[in-house]
C-alpha cells in the first residue's frame, strides 16, 4: 500500500466514523426531542384548569341573560373578546343581522407556521335562552344564566386558547364564540358560509355545547361526528386512553343530531363534530337546560376538565410536534452542515497530500 492510499483510507475510515457518530447523535437527539414533545403535550393537557373554566362560567352567568338581542348579550361578547385578546391572539368581531338585530360572533386566530395548511376550529355559542326566546318583550327579561348551555363550552374554548396560545401549530387554529345559536344556529351558519366562500380549508372543526352537567357521579361525553372516521373524533377517543382521563366517551357517527353549531359546518361541507354531555335520544339530560336554573352550581368542574383535556389531547396528537418542529429542522440542518464540513475538510487534506506527493 502506498502512503497516499494509506492516508486516504485512514481519512475515509475517520470520516465514516464521524458520519456514524453524527447520525447516532441525530437519532438520539431526535428521540430525545420526540420524548420532550410528548412530555410537552402531556404538560399542556395536565395544565387544563377547572378553576379557570369555572371563573369563566361564573362571569358569563353573571350577565343575567345572554339572549341574542339583549344588550347584556352584547356585553358578554365584549367579555369573551377581551379574554381572548389578553392571550395575545388576533381577535375580531364578525357582525351580522338576525331578525333585524345587529349581533356578532367573536373570532380569535392563532396563526399556523404553514399558511397553506388546513385549519382547525374550536367553537361554542355564547348566547343563552331561558325560554320565550321569540317573544321579544318577554324573552329578554327572563333570567337566562346559561351556565351549562353554553357558558361551559365557551369556557372550554377559552381554556383551549389559553393552553395553545404559546405553541406554534402547523395549521392556523381559530377559537370562535358564536351568537344566536338558540335562535337557529345563526352565527355559525354565517361564519361557516363565509369561510367556505373565501376558500378556507379546515381539517377539523369541533363544537362544544353543554359539557358541564354530570349525571350521577361519572364524567361522560358524547361525540356526534359526521362519519365513522373523523380524525379529530378518533384522536379524542384515543386521548382518553393515552392520558388515562376519568371520562366515559361515546362516538356517534352519522348526521342525525343537528341541534348545535356543528350542523352549520356540515351544511357548508366541512368535517365537524359536537362534544356534549349525557344526552338522551333527542334532548340533553340536564333538567335545567333552557331555564333560569341553568346556574354554575349544577355544573361539574371535574367533568369540564376531563372533556377539555380530551379535546386538547386529541388535537395535540394530530399535530406532529407543535412546539419542537423548528428545533427538529434545525438539528437536521446543523447535522448536514457538520457532515458537509467534515467531508470538505477530508477532501482538502487528500488534495494537499497529493500535492505533496507530486
Ligand atoms: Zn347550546
Amino acid at each position: 500500500m502506498n502512503p497516499t492510499m494509506h492516508m486516504a483510507s485512514t481519512i475515509a475510515r475517520s470520516m465514516a466514523a464521524a458520519v456514524l457518530a453524527l447520525l447516532l447523535a441525530a437519532v438520539t437527539l431526535g428521540g430525545a426531542l420526540a420524548e420532550a414533545a410528548g412530555e410537552a403535550k402531556a404538560d399542556m393537557v395536565s395544565s387544563v384548569s377547572g378553576e379557570r373554566m369555572m371563573a369563566t362560567v361564573d362571569a358569563l352567568a353573571q350577565f343575567g341573560t345572554r339572549v341574542f338581542y339583549t344588550s347584556s348579550s352584547a356585553d358578554s361578547s365584549a367579555y369573551v373578546h377581551d379574554r381572548l385578546a389578553d392571550l395575545g391572539l388576533w381577535v375580531y368581531y364578525q357582525d351580522l343581522n338576525v331578525s333585524d338585530f345587529a349581533v356578532r360572533n367573536v373570532v380569535a386566530v392563532l396563526n399556523g407556521t404553514d399558511r397553506d395548511a388546513p385549519q382547525t376550529l374550536f367553537g361554542a355559542h355564547y348566547d343563552s335562552s331561558g325560554g320565550n326566546l321569540w317573544n321579544f318583550s318577554v324573552g329578554g327579561t327572563v333570567l337566562a344564566p346559561g351556565a351549562d348551555d353554553d357558558a361551559s363550552g365557551v369556557a372550554a374554548v377559552i381554556e383551549l386558547a389559553t393552553v395553545l396560545s404559546g405553541v406554534h401549530p402547523k395549521g392556523t387554529v381559530k377559537f370562535v364564540a358564536f351568537t344566536a345559536e338558540e335562535a337557529g344556529l345563526n352565527g355559525s351558519r354565517y361564519f361557516a358560509e363565509r369561510e367556505r366562500a373565501q376558500g378556507v380549508a379546515y381539517s377539523n372543526t369541533a363544537i362544544l355545547d353543554m359539557i358541564g352537567y354530570r349525571m350521577e357521579s361519572a364524567n361522560e361525553a358524547l361525540i356526534f361526528q359526521d362519519y365513522d372516521a373523523n380524525s379529530l373524533g378518533d384522536s379524542m377517543s384515543k386521548a382518553v386512553r393515552d392520558y388515562s382521563l376519568d371520562l366515559s366517551v361515546t362516538q356517534v357517527a352519522g348526521k342525525e343530531m343537528t341541534g348545535s353549531d356543528h350542523a352549520s359546518f356540515w351544511a357548508a361541507g366541512y368535517p365537524s363534530l359536537l362534544v356534549i354531555e349525557a344526552f338522551s335520544s333527542r334532548l340533553p339530560e340536564n333538567p335545567y337546560y333552557h331555564t333560569s336554573l341553568d346556574i354554575p352550581d349544577y355544573l361539574s368542574p371535574d367533568q369540564m376538565v376531563e372533556v377539555t383535556k380530551m379535546v386538547l389531547g386529541g388535537f395535540l396528537s394530530l399535530e406532529s410536534a407543535p412546539s419542537s418542529s423548528i428545533p427538529t429542522t434545525a438539528v437536521i440542518i446543523i447535522g448536514a452542515a457538520v457532515i458537509a464540513t467534515v467531508a470538505a475538510g477530508a477532501i482538502l487534506i487528500i488534495r494537499r497530500h497529493r500535492e505533496w506527493e507530486t
